[in-house]
């Protein structure tokens, strides 16, 4: 399979979508909730959002391959930024994506049977 073909067939199967700063937020306070800044021992950080809609957290895509001469594609990932020092710590957005769907909120599940007429 032609590489282009690979990457097409990739982004098909795992696309990347939304991740709300509020869902962001709720992954780091079940997998990582007594994270303290490794630069300056500051336990306050804040998400990093989406200029075009702050509801979102940003996702950044750094490239990967690039040693050689194709491009071979991207590593997507969220990021954190310490309110003290400025410190970023990025987290892979696949590692959040495949948490929140195992760990859906309850109340946001459709079709309870109060809705049943
Ligand atoms: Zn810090």
């Amino acid at each position: 399979m032609e590489k282009e073909d690979r990457l097409e067939s990739l982004r098909k199967r795992n696309p990347i979508t939304t991740i709300t700063a509020d869902e962001f937020a709720r992954f780091l306070s079940c997998k990582a909730s007594d994270t303290k800044c490794e630069s300056c021992g500051s336990a306050s950080f804040r998400t990093i959002n989406d200029l075009a809609d702050e509801t979102n957290a940003a996702i950044f895509q750094s490239p990967v391959g690039m040693h050689t001469e194709e491009r071979i594609g991207f590593i997507s990932t969220l990021a954190i930024m310490c309110e003290n020092c400025g410190l970023i710590r990025h987290h892979a957005y696949r590692k959040v994506q495949h948490w929140l769907n195992e760990h859906p909120i309850e109340s946001s599940i459709q079709g309870s049977d109060t809705d049943g007429r």
